[in-house]
């Protein structure tokens, strides 16, 4: 939606919205707000509104740390759940620094940055996700838990899907919000869901992404339940996946597509899905970013292992989905959805890029089980992993060079820096797994 600072001081005066809350997200993925009053509204639309940016993860210096908020206009929407009557509205913003400047840490300048390169070339990035997400129990405190009492499975329902009312409440405050949801499932493991929504341009679709976690968790909350995003929650089911498709748009087209070719895709196509193979990599620690991510990424639960594409199979890193015309895609399994979306996004259309500015040629398509190969059948066909633990993924993301071209030398080093740090607790905590195996028998 396109709207000018006088559209929304007409909003807030018409629909009594008495809050309005400025967003950004920090560098690994949260969402952060301050929310100011009405009154002040005119102050914050013309970019007066500052923030700490020291006191945001991965931002900037105490000494440097002053910060300006700009809100995006087009982003301007109310919080259905909140009350009707001194409505609660937001705007998500961009960050500058005090002279003016847009800041390079900022994710969303990132992404932006990214798709600037590609609309220069010509393209349109559209991206489509499919977030999954556990409902939990909470305990006696309203602390999450692990626990549910429920046993569904795919595409299952009530009385069976415990959480199809909360689900429901999702799908229409998301669409109070303007989304376009698609369809809405339970998945494989019990108490685990989806809600997919409609693709739209990258940037669109990472705002969407962010307010899609914040309404499933809001109202996961009013139903009594806790709604999380951890990529692999429970030991012995599936964890929880972000699909990624993808496409490339010129003058309103999708150039993906190609009928002659038997996967029904360009030679732009093969060039983008062969970039993004050279460089996953590099790209997991964005799109896996948390220890437990790692956990997710093993045989046996739909996720990825292993570094190949196949035109329909499920078990490869990027399937093509039987759909075709304008439809025609790439997916993307690997990501989960702790990632920062802006983030991952950029990496994927930079890596995309890459591959159609190199005419980077993707290996043949992998067809059959691949979780059914033996490691030596994998390493005869030349098949390499995927980073297996987050300290392999930090050193894939330091040696590719793309990276810090996309996110900047300053970014990378504060990016890897928290994650090395995160791997090293990691490894100094005794965990459950030790104190089960050992503490009896040793
Ligand atoms: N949950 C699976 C994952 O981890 C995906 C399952 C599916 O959507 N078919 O990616
Ligand atoms: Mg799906
Ligand atoms: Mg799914
Ligand atoms: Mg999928």
């Amino acid at each position: 939606m396109r709207y000018t600072k006088k559209d929304i001081l007409e909003m807030v005066e018409e629909e009594d919205v008495e809050f309005v809350r400025l967003q950004f997200t920090d560098l690994f993925g949260n969402m952060k707000n301050v929310a100011i009053t009405a009154s002040h509204l005119k102050k914050a639309l013309d970019n007066k509104v500052m923030f700490d940016g020291s006191s945001a993860e991965g931002f900037v210096r105490v000494e440097e740390s002053d910060m300006y908020l700009y809100p995006d206009y087009g982003t301007f929407a109310t919080f259905p759940w909140r009350p009707q009557q001194g409505k609660v509205a937001r705007l998500i913003c961009d960050v500058y620094r005090p002279d003016g400047t847009c800041y390079e840490g900022d994710p969303r300048y990132i992404l932006k940055k990214v798709v600037s390169e590609a609309a220069a070339l010509g393209y349109t990035f559209n991206v489509g996700p499919e977030c999954e997400f556990f409902l939990y129990h909470v305990d006696d405190d309203g602390m999450p838990t692990t626990i549910t009492h429920e046993q569904a499975g795919y595409f299952d329902m009530g009385p069976l899907d415990f959480g199809e009312n909360a689900r429901r409440d999702m799908v229409l405050t998301l669409e109070d919000m303007g989304f376009e949801v698609e369809s809405s499932h339970h998945e494989n493991a019990p108490a685990q869901h989806e809600i997919d929504f409609k693709y739209d341009e990258a940037l669109q679709t990472a705002d969407n992404i962010s307010t899609f976690k914040l309404v499933v968790k809001t109202i996961a909350k009013r139903h009594g339940l806790h709604a999380t995003f951890m990529p692999k929650p429970k030991n012995g089911v599936d964890g929880s996946g972000m699909h990624i498709n993808m496409s490339l748009s010129r003058d309103g087209r999708n150039i993906f597509q190609d009928s002659h070719d038997p996967n029904g895709l360009s030679q732009e196509a093969y060039y983008f899905l062969g970039g993004i193979l050279k460089h996953i990599k590099g790209m997991t620690l964005i799109l896996n970013p948390l220890v437990n991510s790692y956990k997710r990424l093993m045989p046996g639960y739909e996720a990825p292992t292993h570094i190949a594409w196949s035109g329909r199979n499920r078990t490869p890193l990027i399937r093509i989905p039987a759909t075709r015309g304008e439809e025609t895609r790439i997916e993307l399994r690997s990501p989960d959805p702790a990632c920062n979306p802006y983030l991952a996004l950029a990496i994927c259309l930079a890596a995309g890029l890459d591959g159609i500015k190199n005419k980077i040629v993707p290996p043949d398509a992998m067809e059959g089980n691949m979780h059914l190969l033996t490691p030596k059948e994998l390493e005869e066909r030349g098949i390499e992993s995927l980073p297996k633990n987050l300290q392999e993924a930090v050193e894939e993301f330091e040696k590719d060079p793309l990276m810090k071209e996309v996110l900047g030398e300053e970014v990378c080093g504060k990016y890897s820096m928290a994650k090395k740090k995160e791997w090293e607790d990691y490894n100094a905590t005794v965990s459950q797994w030790e104190i089960d195996s050992y503490l009896l028998r040793i």
